[in-house]
């Protein structure tokens, strides 16, 4: 479906000509955005909502994960320490400043610090604008005129029409690796074409706080008995209520409920979120389940009795599409036996959290990290390319680590990294030397 009509293409107006195009301003894009500008690259952010954020902002993700070491099964009173620096923790103090960010809340054997959308949004432009980059809001990238191995412009539709956005290189932070994909890049989805599912994520008000939390406890992620509830009522109301273990966080304001609970799936289809036919249905279902949760709440759970639904995500969160085959693709083993490379650009202690079925997989990596290899970023064909973020080369566990917010406002860091690199030494971005980047980030 995907065209690279470059004939037609090339009639178009030059609406822009800069260094660097960053295609997609979720953590990844914000990241590059504002590292690219700072290291003195003229830089253009292209983002198809009117806001950054991507699946954090518009799939409401609710936290940032992958801050913190994993601590050891049952060790009580573990405190949080933090394993990522960089952009990530300047974005997480910036936010904290803001009034956006929560304590670390506790996640199984490690934590995690919940933000609010609204700040997330104010919190990327202030340091995208301040870096000195140019965004263009409500712009879709939906083709590119590429000349043998290099991309020589990006085409954007908007409301004005169409326009060429000449680059010297290009970040592909779109999370679908919509970029490599039109550059001709392989890909793969999932395990044989099964990715995780996706969820819409919501917000319940009016609740009795401490009543709430005495009954659920510290933990975030559900205790068994209340999973048990879950199933209770799904005999008992004849509700769709498919995920039984599910995970709750204390909103900034100390008065709603952020709720990650429901998981779409379907019986016959692989759904995967690049078909707009499987990303249509998923928003519908996912609107008519989240009534069942709330349903739930309000009828099983004590301090949810006169509950109600505030905000939801704008869009059904989406996890897991493309994974672009790049130089170096981070393995599933690579994460258990927790490898560190020459080329490692940031440590991640988050463990395999793999979203299917009736309760989430988690792994624990317990006391332990892995890196991940800039290698995992570089294309294999284009030269003048770097993936950032979760479309990131790896297999479908490794990926299920590796996708969270910390680490990929690290990956936009090397790839902007990269792309100064590759504009210094003149190099091809996609041969940059990954060992350079890491000593730079
Ligand atoms: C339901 C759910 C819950 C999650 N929970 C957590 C959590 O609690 N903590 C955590 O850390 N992580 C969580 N994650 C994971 C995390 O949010 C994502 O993995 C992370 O946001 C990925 O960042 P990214 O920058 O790679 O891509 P994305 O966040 O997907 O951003 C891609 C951006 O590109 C834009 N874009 C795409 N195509 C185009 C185009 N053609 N033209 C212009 N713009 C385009 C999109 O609009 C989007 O803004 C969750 C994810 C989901 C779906």
């Amino acid at each position: 479906m995907l065209t690279n009509n470059l004939v037609e293409s090339e009639r178009l107006p030059v609406i822009h000509d800069v260094d660097v195009v960053v295609v997609g301003g979720g953590p990844a894009g914000v990241g590059a955005t504002v590292t690219a500008a700072e290291m003195g690259l003229k830089t253009l952010l292209i983002e198809k909502y009117g806001f950054c954020g991507g699946s954090a902002v518009a799939g409401m993700s609710a936290t940032i994960c992958g801050l913190y070491l994993t601590h050891k099964q049952g060790q009580p009173n573990f405190p949080p320490k933090q394993i990522v620096g960089g952009f990530t923790k300047r974005f997480q103090e910036k936010l904290r400043e803001n009034g956006g960010l929560t304590e670390p809340q506790l996640y199984g054997n490690t934590y995690l610090d919940v933000h609010e959308t609204r700040v997330w949004k104010k919190t990327a432009d202030e340091l995208i604008t301040q870096s000195g980059a140019s965004i263009l809001y409500h712009s879709y990238v939906v083709d590119i005129i590429k000349e043998e191995t290099h991309i020589k412009g990006i085409v954007v539709a908007t409301d004005n029409g169409m326009g060429i956005i000449k680059c010297k290189n290009v970040i592909d932070s779109s999370g679908n690796g919509i970029v490599a994909v039109m550059a001709g890049e392989d890909f793969t989805c999932g395990k044989d074409g099964v990715v995780q599912n996706p969820t819409i994520i919501f917000k319940l008000g009016n609740i009795d706080y401490n009543k709430f939390w005495d009954y659920y406890g510290k933990d975030t992620i559900c205790h068994d008995e209340f999973s048990d509830k879950i199933r209770q009522a799904e005999k008992e109301l004849g509700a769709t209520l498919p995920r039984k273990k599910i995970w709750t966080f204390k909103a900034i304001n100390d008065t709603e409920l952020i709720v990650n609970a429901t998981a779409i799936n379907h019986d016959t289809e692989k759904l995967n979120m690049i078909y707009p036919e499987h990303f249509t249905y998923s928003e519908i279902e996912a609107r008519k389940q989240l009534e069942s949760y709330a349903e739930f709440f309000r009828k099983y759970i004590p301090g949810c009795e006169n509950a109600f639904i505030g905000e939801t995500s704008c869009e059904v969160g989406v996890r897991q599409t493309r994974s672009i085959k790049c130089k170096y693709t981070l393995k599933d083993e690579d994460v258990r036996d927790c490898k560190i490379f020459e080329d490692g650009i940031v440590k991640s202690s988050w463990p395999i959290e793999l979203h299917r079925g009736e309760a989430p997989y988690l792994y624990w990596l317990e006391e332990r990290y892995y890196e991940i290899p800039f290698s995992a970023f570089q294309p294999i064909k284009t030269s003048n390319l770097v993936v950032a973020g979760r479309c990131l080369s790896a297999e479908h566990a490794a990926l299920a680590s590796a996708r969270v917010t910390a680490q990929c406002f690290e990956y936009g860091r090397a790839a902007a990294i990269g792309a100064y690199l590759a504009q210094k030494e003149g190099v091809a971005l996609n041969e940059v030397d990954g060992k350079k980047v890491k000593q730079l980030m």
